[in-house]
């Protein structure tokens, strides 16, 4: 049964796709496979897939979503499963332990319920059906909405001190948690795991070295087709976007309307699509009109691993990708203890440019994959384990000090008014944020790496008040009338974040005798 239904699978299969796949595989199994296989595959496929017909109306794309599913995710999926693909995810679902966690991702919207008595922080929420079904609907709950992003954090023993799971997945606790679930795995499908997964390619960007005139004249330069894109950014309001667009390509108030709607949720949006010239001009009469805005091209950052370049482009994709990636990263990496600490550990390296990128970014930080922050260091073992073994305490103020040095006067922050000095600064103290997430629980247990990972944070939070004593002062003008206010907001928000640090600073220092009198010196 088994056998015949398998047959009739590849039957329906299109041949050019059992050939591709069959091709990949003979070249997976004597070592010559790579990720530029499946670029030359997709470098002609993509474009017959995806591009949009001249002319037509941008408000109204549709691409033929079937065809891409048989011709680019079928392959791909048929390559890495080594076999049919709905058959292999049920079976390495059944390999793996019953889940003892929630995990469930909240949407803009979605209520969420934190318990006073047993939440590890204000941060630590369940999701309604894990609230409805545990005994902290009893207790001193309080109901929140979330902003989208965040996940329910049943079945985390580090989240709650009691209850830690509902009904429903005290269940997956139950069943023993055995071994390894990747140990599992038979042999034949080791492209599954995450140590296999490198030949695969990261992206879907063509490389610089295949934007040569000889590859790409082959399929872009016989069709003159190209489209004006609208990317979104948080400094043009809705209005100047719909001015702009009605006067550049001359439509309508309300498909402009229709338009900008569009860029605003997905982040970028087609306006135009006709030959070069036509195109270009849009472009140019958009950019008189805003001094910005048109295509801006995306950048890829070759080597590391899949997620560390996500990291690296995460501000030069457009807003959904950003916040599917992100998505994804949360339901599927941060729900196993083993990648979540492994993820940290990227993260972490990778913090000072994640924060430099932040910084020139026109997004807020709830699109930036800066905000996962909060979802991995608000966790003690975590937290602790990123401070004993990445230094994070140091990489997370030297980032924020490196940014201090460039506004120092006389050793003193100084801070003009009003200029994209403050802006940039504003967004820099989402790391005293992160800092506080970090050292949200004291450890119980101190060893040498942490002490030193601990005292190395502390100096430099030092330097950081040093330069902050007497900072913008307040001096009296003498002889002529005051025009301006003087800076003071930047000092106040700094001092005010800064406050809820230098408690959890003291608490730590004081839980363990060495590291209190080293701190002292
Ligand atoms: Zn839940
Ligand atoms: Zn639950
Ligand atoms: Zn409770």
């Amino acid at each position: 049964m088994d056998c015949y239904l398998l047959q009739a699978e590849d039957d329906m299969m299109d041949p050019t796709v059992a050939e591709l796949v069959e091709r990949w595989d003979t070249l997976h199994k004597e070592g010559r496979f790579s990720a530029l296989n499946v670029r030359d595959y997709w470098r002609i496929k993509v474009p017959e897939i995806y591009s949009p017909l001249p002319n037509c109306n941008c408000l109204r794309i549709l691409f033929d979503e079937e065809q891409a599913q048989k011709m680019l995710f079928d392959p791909l999926e048929r390559f890495m499963c080594a076999g049919d693909p709905t058959q292999v995810y049920q079976m390495v679902k059944q390999l793996d332990n019953p889940p003892s966690l929630c995990g469930r991702v909240f949407k803009n919207g979605d209520p969420t319920y934190g318990c006073r008595d047993c939440g590890m922080d204000p941060t630590c929420v369940l999701c309604a059906d894990c609230f409805k079904n545990s005994a902290h609907s009893k207790h001193r709950y309080k109901i929140s909405t979330s902003s989208g992003g965040g996940y329910c954090d049943c079945g985390d023993r580090e989240a709650w001190k009691t209850d830690v799971f509902c009904d429903i997945h005290v269940k997956g606790q139950m069943v023993q948690q055995s071994k390894n679930p990747l140990e599992k795995i038979p042999p034949d499908m080791e492209l599954l795991t995450y140590e296999e997964g490198f030949s695969i390619p990261k992206d879907l960007e063509i490389r610089e070295s295949d934007r040569e005139p000889t590859n790409l004249s082959s399929l872009y330069d016989i069709k003159d087709t190209y489209v004006t894109m609208l990317y979104n950014d948080e400094t043009h309001t809705y209005d100047q976007v719909i001015n702009t667009l009605e006067k550049a390509i001359s439509c309508s108030q309300k498909d402009a309307v229709a338009f900008a709607t569009s860029i605003d949720r997905e982040g970028r949006c087609i306006v135009k699509c006709s030959n070069f010239q036509h195109c270009s001009q849009t472009k140019s009469t958009m950019e008189k009109q805003t001094s910005r805005g048109g295509v801006r091209p995306l950048k890829v950052q070759d080597g590391g691993t899949i997620v560390e370049s996500i990291i690296w482009t995460d501000t030069k994709m457009w807003k959904t990708a950003r916040v599917q990636w992100h998505r994804l990263f949360i339901s599927g990496m941060l729900m196993d203890q083993e990648s979540k600490k492994m993820f940290a550990r990227t993260f972490t390296k990778h913090y000072s440019k994640m924060m430099k990128d932040f910084i020139l970014d026109d997004h807020d930080h709830s699109v930036s994959v800066a905000s996962l922050g909060v979802q991995l260091f608000t966790m003690p073992t975590i937290a602790h384990m990123l401070v004993a073994e990445e230094d994070v305490l140091a990489r997370l103020l030297n980032t924020f000090l490196s940014e201090c040095d460039k506004k120092l006067k006389d050793n003193k922050l100084a801070l003009e008014h009003r200029s994209s000095n403050t802006s940039s600064f504003r967004r820099i103290q989402y790391i005293l944020y992160d800092l506080k997430y970090l050292l949200g629980v004291k450890p119980e247990v101190w060893t040498d790496d942490l002490r030193k990972g601990f005292l190395h944070g502390y100096s430099l939070l030092l330097r950081l008040l040093s330069m902050m004593q007497s900072m913008d002062p307040m001096v009296r003008q003498v002889g002529t009338h005051m025009e301006y206010e003087p800076e003071w907001e930047s000092a106040f928000n700094l001092h005010i974040k800064l406050a809820s640090v230098i408690p959890l600073v003291t608490e730590w220092a004081a839980s363990d005798r060495i590291v209190l009198l080293k701190a002292y010196r």
